[in-house]
């Protein structure tokens, strides 16, 4: 007898339907012949409800309060889920994250996975039982409730499957699997038979919402059989693996994007050796963010840093600079919002020189300036106006004719 885990997000137990169909999916695999444990998300779009109503009340609530929140969505579901498997005849038990032994760090909001006590899951597996967890949340050593940032119901269930030794991990959700780039804004947007881990990690870290990208990490790193697949459609999924195995010597695979970013720019830093460690050092103390990050001299020796962030950490980021400005020695802050992130991602261009400059050309062949660059042995990725970025998607997917059958 196997071990399947399930996911199923937010769309697809959206509704009183929705649920019982997840129960017809549980049951299929149940029926052949295999253990379930299924992670669920909240309904529908009820973790961002949620959210409205922390903000209705607080303009920053604690944080600790927003997790206490925000880990009540899944607990509707698990609960849900279970009576309709009971209904249907199938022994079923529902767990909360702590229930099921998820232990993270101890980070309101964001917090990693530190280990799994999988006994008490063990034990309901053993009896016959589908075992039902909520996604998206844990327990601290000191019991604190937590949630893993949003989109982590993935994570839990890639961590489970690791934990457990399951033989499959099943992401189902509301698109039929990996796409060359996202289906919803990109009409030719091409289903994949296969990525690589590394191929997805780039793509889930670059913006494509389909995969949490801690996800694609805990798969890679314990070699867990994952495969996105619809809750709706019985089509075959993408399966995401070690190399992917179709397709192959595809130098671009697929292009994610990501919008509310914001290029900072710091001028006139006096003392060019040291000031970018202090920087970053102080911008990493406060927990903050910073992603694309270029620096040039000036004549006079001093140096201008420009470094790209998320549009929200943005009054958090120049608060810090200017408490610290005598030690950080600068001139001026300059900020520029309302800018996006569009990338290219393949396991191929690390043997194909020319894919940076044939999507800088594609890029200005349509009027869309580059704001900022940076690149991996697979990837490469630009800044560009908020505006520019789909017309920026659309013609890179097309140049890289992504839409057709390679
Ligand atoms: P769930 O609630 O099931 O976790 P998500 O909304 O988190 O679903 O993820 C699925 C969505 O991811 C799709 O509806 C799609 O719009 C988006 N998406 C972004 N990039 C991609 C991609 N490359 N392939 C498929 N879907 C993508
Ligand atoms: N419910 C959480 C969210 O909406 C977690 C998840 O769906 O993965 O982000
Ligand atoms: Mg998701």
């Amino acid at each position: 007898m196997g071990l399947v885990v399930q996911k199923f997000g937010g769309t697809s137990v959206g509704s009183v339907e929705r649920i019982l169909n997840v129960a017809a999916c549980v049951r299929e695999e149940k029926e052949r012949g295999n253990n379930v444990v299924v992670v669920v998300s909240a309904m529908g779009k009820s973790t961002d409800q949620l959210v409205r109503l922390a903000r209705e009340i607080s303009e920053e609530p604690s944080k600790r309060e927003m997790d206490m929140l925000l880990s009540t969505g899944e607990q509707v579901t698990i609960a849900l889920l279970s009576m309709a498997l009971q209904q249907q005849g199938l022994e079923a038990v529902s767990f909360t994250g702590w229930q099921a032994g998820i232990v993270t760090e101890p980070v309101h909001g964001n917090a990693r996975i530190a280990k799994i006590n999988t006994e008490a899951v063990k034990a309901q597996l053993s009896t016959g039982k589908v075992v039902i967890v909520a996604g998206f949340q844990g327990i601290t050593e000191e019991g604190e409730i937590t949630t893993l940032g949003r989109g982590g119901s993935d994570t839990t269930a890639v961590a489970l499957a690791a934990a457990l030794k399951a033989d499959k991990c099943d992401i189902y959700t509301d698109v039929t699997g990996v796409f060359t780039t996202d289906p919803r804004y990109v009409k030719d947007a091409r289903k994949l038979l296969s990525v690589s881990y590394d191929e997805m990690l780039e793509l889930a870290n670059l913006g494509a919402g389909v995969l949490h990208p801690r996800a694609v990490e805990f798969a890679k790193n314990y070699k867990v059989q994952l495969v996105v697949r619809s809750s709706m459609e019985k089509e075959e999924g993408t399966v995401i693996e070690e190399e992917a195995t179709m397709e192959q010597n595809l130098v671009v695979r697929g292009v994610a994007f990501e919008d509310e970013i914001t290029r900072v720019t710091v001028l006139g830093l006096t003392n060019s050796l040291t000031s970018l460690s202090t920087i970053f050092t102080t911008l990493a103390q406060n927990h903050l963010n910073v992603d694309i990050i270029i620096q040039s001299t000036t004549e006079s020796g001093s140096a201008n840093l420009s470094f790209s962030i998320h549009t929200n950490d943005l009054m958090e980021t120049v608060k810090v600079l200017e408490e610290n400005k005598a030690e950080l020695g600068y001139e001026q802050l300059d900020a520029e919002n309302k800018l996006a992130k569009v990338s290219i991602v393949g396991s191929g261009m690390i043997s194909n020189p020319g894919v940076a400059a044939k999507m800088f050309k594609v890029l200005a062949e349509n009027d869309i300036q580059i704001k900022m660059v940076s690149t991996s042995e697979i990837k490469v990725s630009v800044v560009v106006e908020e505006k520019n970025m789909l017309k920026a998607v659309e013609a890179l997917h097309e140049a890289f004719e992504l839409g057709q059958q390679q």
